[in-house]
């Protein structure tokens, strides 16, 4: 059985963009900084400047949403 493809609202972020976490930084801030790509992502919370490592799956099932995207103009 084919299993139906859904087409949920896609994630995408890059390296600096600063996303929201669906839990709360103990220090109270939930945005937090994309500092570094890879199959783990750090992220610095924008509050305390405090950075975690974690692994992309649980990244992007614990980001709410981008709230800042440093689209630059890296075409040409
Ligand atoms: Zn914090």
């Amino acid at each position: 059985m084919m299993r139906e493809m859904v087409q949920v609202e896609r994630k995408s972020f890059q390296l600096g963009d600063i996303v929201q976490m669906k839990k709360q930084h103990p220090c109270g801030s939930n945005e937090m900084e994309i500092i570094r790509m890879g199959m783990d992502i750090r992220i610095k919370c924008v509050g305390c400047k405090h950075s975690v490592l974690i692994p992309r799956a649980k990244f992007e099932k614990n980001m709410k949403k981008v709230l800042r995207s440093v689209e630059e103009d890296t075409q040409s």
